[in-house]
């Protein structure tokens, strides 16, 4: 008899909630986390769309420690100088099944990982899992140092750049195309100070993404997002191009923090927290094989995140999957059969749900975009052209206003601007 009958490594929002979802079944569950505390170790941009955490905890926006609603989306075309920014406002952004919140992932995890133990699963943290136990072809538990750990089934949540799914033969080593850096820093700004910069209400917040000169026209894009209390700032930038860089990721964010249009949404903040971590971005085409004997993939480690420009999405997906894998795990072992062919269940019922469809919707997209490296440089220094021509006015006769766009469109070529245009289209 084995230890345990499932055993989910790393607490985050993948793991936190599969050992949930097991523990609420009434299954022996060890949820296990490297880090000294669930969230210790983790990092996001900032927003979690909220939907895939309502299905497990339909309180959730009574008892989670979220920070503020999001109401507020902005996206901004960036040169050196200059931002064209489009900012959306509705009280939809707000409402029922679409609502969105910027969170701390040291509280956010820290309070999911109490729902698994409340749940019923044992948790333990500051233990790293440095291998997997194997019968034959079959995993079965876990191995920390000198400690082994037998389990019917092991889920690994252990997030980007998973070791453990190499090691479980699932996943080659991520490609650096297939992964990007991100950073971060969180920076103190007092309530009212937040409210008035980015125009939000008590309680709700902002979105803000940019492309362009954030990283320096590199493939990645910028980020912000008004928390209680602080700003969460950062870049992400692909593996791929940050290795042919010469300006080091570091760098990019200084240089952002410095940029006209962010120095003064920051003035006088104060530095509270920098964290650094991979996102796996390569989408529908990356994801690895998620199941073997005893074993499933879920979350992070699974590939299971976007990153389109406008909307970042790993988090709703990692819980999704968490549960998918835990309702596909509790059958298997109600079956007492946690063979591959058994947990084939899992894969289908990813691929019936908004994440596997939503990936294989996207799937063109990470090739659209380190294809069209224009969307990083001269598409907003075109936007920045155009609004220039219409607000800077100087005396002299006016050109019209076809004249004043269709000038810095021909600049690029028309051909090539519609091409991308329709490329854009079909990848989305
Ligand atoms: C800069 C950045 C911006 C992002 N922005 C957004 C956003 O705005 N919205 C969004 O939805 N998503 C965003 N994401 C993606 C999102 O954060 C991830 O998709 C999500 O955190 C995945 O959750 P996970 O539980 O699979 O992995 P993780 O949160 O990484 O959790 C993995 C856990 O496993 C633990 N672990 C790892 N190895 C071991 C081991 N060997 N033994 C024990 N424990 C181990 C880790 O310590 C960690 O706690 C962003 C990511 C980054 C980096």
């Amino acid at each position: 008899m084995s230890d345990y009958q499932a055993v989910v490594v790393g607490a985050g929002c993948a793991g936190s909630v599969a050992a949930t979802v097991l523990a609420r079944q009434g299954k022996s569950v060890l949820l296990i986390e490297r880090g000294s505390f669930a969230g210790a170790k983790n990092m996001t941009g900032g927003r979690l769309y909220a939907h895939s955490l309502k299905a497990v905890f339909p309180n959730f926006e009574q008892v989670a420690p979220l920070e503020r609603k999001i109401t507020r989306e902005n996206i901004s075309l960036m040169t050196k100088d200059a931002n064209t920014t489009i900012s959306f406002t509705s009280p939809e952004l707000g409402e029922r099944d679409v609502t969105s919140y910027s969170v701390l992932r040291a509280d956010f995890d820290n309070w999911l990982s109490s729902k698994a133990e409340e749940a019923g699963a044992d948790c333990v943290y500051g233990i790293t899992v440095e291998d997997l136990l194997w019968d034959d072809k079959r995993v079965v538990g876990i191995r920390c140092g000198e400690d082994e750990i037998s389990a019917d089934i092991t889920l690994l949540a252990d997030g980007s750049n998973s070791l453990l799914s190499e090691r479980a033969g699932l996943a080659a080593r991520a490609k650096p195309r297939h992964l990007a850096v991100g950073v971060k820093e969180v920076i103190a700004l007092d309530e009212t100070t937040i409210d008035d910069r980015f125009m939000n209400n008590a309680g709700e917040g902002t979105a803000w993404l940019f492309a362009g000169a954030a990283t320096q026209g590199h493939v990645g894009g910028g980020f912000l997002y008004s928390n209680r209390e602080s700003i969460s700032l950062g870049l992400v930038v692909t593996l791929a191009d940050l290795c042919a860089s010469e300006i080091p990721i570091y760098q990019m964010l200084e240089d952002f923090k410095a940029h006209p249009s962010i120095a003064p949404l920051i003035k006088g903040g104060q530095l509270v927290e920098y964290s650094g971590h991979l996102i796996p971005e390569g989408g529908y085409r990356s994801i690895p094989t998620l199941h073997r004997d005893g074993c499933l993939l879920v979350g992070d480690a699974a590939m299971l995140c976007v990153n389109l420009g406008y909307q970042v999405r790993g988090m709703d997906y990692a819980i999704a999957s968490g549960e998918i894998a835990a309702t596909a795990a509790g059958a298997a072992l109600d079956d007492n059969d946690c063979s591959a062919a058994n947990l084939a269940t899992y894969r289908s019922l990813l691929e019936e749900s908004f994440v596997l469809r939503d990936l294989r919707a996207y799937q063109h997209f990470p090739e659209y975009l380190a294809q069209t490296k224009r969307l990083f440089k001269e598409y907003p220094e075109l936007a920045a052209r155009i609004m220039k021509s219409l607000f800077c006015v100087d005396g002299r006769p006016v050109e019209p206003l076809r004249d004043k766009v269709i000038g810095p469109v021909k600049g690029i070529g028309l051909f090539t601007v519609a091409r991308d245009l329709r490329k854009g289209m079909k990848a989305l």
